[in-house]
Order: C-alpha cells, then structure tokens, then sequence
C-alpha cells in the first residue's frame, strides 16, 4: 500500500434544511486500502458515501479526488473519473441475465475498464451467467451489483453496508471476493458497515462518525480500544 491519498474531504457539511446530517468533516483516504466506516444507525454513514460518490452535492466544504475538485460533479461523472458505489438494497436489473447486468456497468465506465472474464472469476459469478438476476439469491445479487460496479473499471469502490443481511458463512464469501477484487485490480475499498468487528477484520483503518461528526480514525485495533467508540456503541 502507498502512502498517496487518492480521495480527500475537507470540512465537509450536508445540512438538510435545519439539519446537520455532516459537520465539518475532514480525512483522507489512501490509495489501496480498505477503510471502514461506522457509527450508529442515523450518523449519516450513507450521506458520507452520497457526498463522496455524487449522489450529494454538500453544503458547505470541498471533495478532492487525486488533488482535484469534485465537489459538485454528478455521479455519472465521478464513475467515469473511477468512483463507484454499491448500494445498501442490491440494485440489479431483474429482468436481465446476471451476464447482462455486468455487462450494464461497462456502459458507463471510464476508459479503465476491466475485462469481463476476470470479473466473472473473481465474482465466482460463471455458474449463473445465463440466470435471470432477480432469481438468484442475495449473496448473488450482492455479487452483481459489486461486479457491475468493477466493469466500470474503478480506482475506488465506496459499498454502503455489504455485508447485511447475509449469514456467517455468507459474510465470509463476500469478504472473499472484495479482497480477490482488491487484489487483482488494486482497487481502493470504502466500506460501510454498522458491524464494527466483522469491519475490523478486513480493514486497515476505520473511520468512526457520530451524529454527522468525525470521531475517530485510526488502524482497527486502536478504534476498537477508543473510549469514546467503546461508549457510543454499549451506550446505544
Ligand atoms: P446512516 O447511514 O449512518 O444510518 P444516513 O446518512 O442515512 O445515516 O442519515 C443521517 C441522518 O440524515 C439521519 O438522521 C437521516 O434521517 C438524515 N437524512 C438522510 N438523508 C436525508 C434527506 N434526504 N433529507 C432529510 N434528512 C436526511
Ligand atoms: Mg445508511
């Protein structure tokens, strides 16, 4: 892993009409790692991950991607620049093979994109290529939506909690395909996750918000160990 910051947020807000979802929010993400993100239910985990992605223009501080301003550019825009997102609720098409679905996120890909072969062997997705995608079940679905996302050739995937809904067993597939992902591509890994122990064994740091606000950035071990982490997550 290098040292180079690939993202940075710098004073970020979101406020949505009187309400503060993001305050003054500031951190960097390295290039190459897998960051995590928690906090409690409503610290505005998914607002973070729309202001990053595009889905949210902020109200007040910058977005800089590679040293650049992205502050204001549309989703469609920061995916062709090499910024993806998976969703909470997988989002494939359901009427399509899970073959066509992958195939949709080349369409809107930069010019990085990756080979579709690799993608179906680092999915594990070949046994239901020809499968109609809204017949297979969550892990695939699951599997999908961070296929697509990969066909779009990214430098950074930001997935807003991957792992819900998925059993043990599940949760170690998935874990398995994001680091494969990870490791074929070199791609930088943003992920969301409200279980912060399944969270500290894949991540390199985590990131800790709090009523819209930072509280913590450090390596898994540390965080785990931070007072304040320790009392928001008992305290709920
Ligand atoms: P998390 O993902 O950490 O559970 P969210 O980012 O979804 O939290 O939401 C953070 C806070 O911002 C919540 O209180 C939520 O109700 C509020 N919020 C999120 N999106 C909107 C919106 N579009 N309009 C108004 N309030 C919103
Ligand atoms: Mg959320």
């Amino acid at each position: 892993m290098t040292s180079q910051n690939i993202m940075s947020l710098e004073g970020v807000g979101m406020q949505f009409g009187p309400f503060h979802a993001l305050s003054e929010l500031s951190f960097e993400i390295k290039a190459g790692e897998v960051l995590g993100v928690a906090g409690p239910n409503g610290a505005g985990k998914s607002t973070l991950l729309n202001v990053c992605t595009g889905g949210l223009c902020p109200t007040s501080g910058k977005v800089l991607f590679d040293g650049r301003e992205i502050t204001g550019l549309p989703r469609h825009a920061r995916c062709a620049q090499g910024i993806a997102m998976t969703f909470q609720i997988p989002t494939v098409i359901s009427s399509l093979t899970v073959a066509e679905n992958l195939l949709v996120g080349r369409s809107f890909g930069g010019s990085h994109q990756h080979d579709f072969d690799q993608i179906v062997e680092i999915t594990g997705l070949g046994p239901v290529l020809d499968a109609e995608a809204g017949t297979v079940d969550l892990l695939a679905r699951k599997t999908i939506m961070l296929g697509a996302a990969l066909a779009t050739g990214p430098r950074i995937v930001f997935m807003d909690e991957p792992l819900g809904g998925l059993n043990a067993e599940e949760i170690q597939d998935f874990v398995q395909i994001i680091d494969r992902a990870r490791q074929a591509f070199g791609v930088t890994i943003v992920m969301v996750e409200h279980k912060i122990r399944a969270l500290a064994e894949i991540a390199d740091r985590i990131l800790i918000i709090n009523f819209g606000k930072f509280v913590c950035l450090d390596r898994p071990s540390v965080v785990l160990n931070d007072d304040h982490v320790v009392e928001i997550y008992l305290g709920k």
